[in-house]
C-alpha cells in the first residue's frame, strides 16, 4: 500500500481523546506527578491552546497526545485507535502517519535545504521521489517560502525556519498538528503569522492543532483554552463543539510587520 493512501484517518472527527490520563516519572525519592487524571478531546477542526506555568506538565501532556510517551495510567485514543493497548513496535509508524510536530527550536537537519528536510519526511513516509518533490514544493509553497526552499536553514530567520517546520509538520496528509511553544522564539508579528498559517490549516485542511503556549495573544486563534497547573488539567469553556470556520480571527497581511531576521 502506498503510504500517501494511509494519510487521513477514516474514522470521523475525534482524532484525539485522552480519558483520566496520568504519568509519573520515578526521579529521585519522590514520584514526579507531571499529569495527573487528564481528560481532553481534540477534533478536526479545533485549534485548542494549552497554558500552563513552567514545569505544569504541557510537554508531558503533548508527548502523551503524540504517543512519543505511555502514560503511567488511563487510556489514550488517536483516530478512534486504542494507543495504550498497541505494542510500543506500532507507535513509530502511527506517529509517521497522522501526526506533525512542531517545536520552538524548529529541530530541523541544518546540513539540508528547506526542501530537502521536507523531502526528507515524505521519504520516511514511503513517499516516491517524483511524489517527494511536488509534495514539498507545493507545501513550502503554501508556507510562503517559495524563494527560499533551496536554503538551509541558518540561511533562514526564524519566521522561515519555523514555517519549514511546518511544511515538514503538514507532509503526507497529517491530520494532527501537536505544537509545543511554536512562537516562542520569534517576535510578535512573526509568531502571529506563524498562527495564522495554523489557523488556516485548520479551516481550509479541516485538522486539528494543539498548541502550547505561554503567550496570552494567541487565544484570539483558538476554540478553546485549556489550563494546566501542577500536573492538573482543566478544559476551557465552549466544549470542543466549536470549529474555526472562514469568518473567524485572522490577521489581515497588512496588519503585520514585515519578518525581522534572525
Ligand atoms: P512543562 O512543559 O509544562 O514545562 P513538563 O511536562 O516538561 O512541564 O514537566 C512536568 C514535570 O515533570 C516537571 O516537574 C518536570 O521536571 C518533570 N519531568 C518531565 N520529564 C521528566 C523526565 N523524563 N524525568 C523526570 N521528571 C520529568
Ligand atoms: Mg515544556
Amino acid at each position: 500500500m502506498i503510504a500517501a493512501a494511509q494519510g487521513a484517518f477514516r474514522s470521523g472527527d475525534v482524532l484525539i481523546q485522552l480519558h483520566a490520563v496520568s504519568k509519573e516519572f520515578q526521579a529521585g525519592p519522590e514520584p514526579v506527578r507531571a499529569v495527573q487524571q487528564a481528560s481532553l478531546t481534540l477534533k478536526r477542526g479545533e485549534l485548542v491552546l494549552l497554558q500552563g506555568p513552567s514545569g505544569s506538565g504541557k510537554t508531558t501532556l503533548l508527548s502523551i497526545m503524540g504517543c512519543l510517551m505511555k502514560p503511567t495510567r488511563g487510556r489514550v485514543w488517536v483516530g478512534g485507535q486504542d494507543v495504550t493497548s498497541l505494542g510500543e513496535d506500532k507507535l513509530p509508524s502511527l506517529r509517521l502517519q497522522h501526526i506533525g510536530f512542531i517545536f520552538q527550536s524548529y529541530n530541523l537537519f541544518p546540513a539540508l535545504t528547506a526542501l530537502e528536510n521536507v523531502k526528507l519526511a515524505l521519504r520516511l513516509k514511503g513517499y516516491g521521489w517524483r511524489e517527494r518533490r511536488k509534495e514539498a514544493t507545493e507545501l513550502l509553497d503554501r508556507v510562503g517560502l517559495h524563494d527560499c526552499m533551496s536554503r538551509k536553514p541558518g540561511e533562514l530567520s526564524g519566521g522561515q525556519r519555523q514555517r519549514v517546520s511546518i511544511a515538514r509538520a503538514l507532509c503526507g496528509a497529517t491530520d494532527i498538528i501537536l505544537a509545543d511553544e511554536p512562537t516562542a522564539s520569534l517576535d510578535t508579528a512573526t509568531g502571529l503569522s506563524i498562527m495564522n498559517l495554523l489557523r488556516d490549516e485548520c479551516v481550509n485542511g479541516r485538522k486539528a492543532v494543539f498548541v502550547v503556549t505561554h503567550d496570552p495573544r494567541l487565544e484570539r486563534f483558538a476554540t478553546r483554552v485549556d489550563h494546566i497547573t501542577d500536573g492538573v488539567l482543566t478544559v476551557g469553556a465552549g466544549g470542543s463543539n466549536n470549529r474555526l470556520e472562514e469568518t473567524s480571527t485572522r490577521m489581515l497581511p497588512a496588519e503585520m510587520p514585515q519578518e525581522q531576521s534572525a
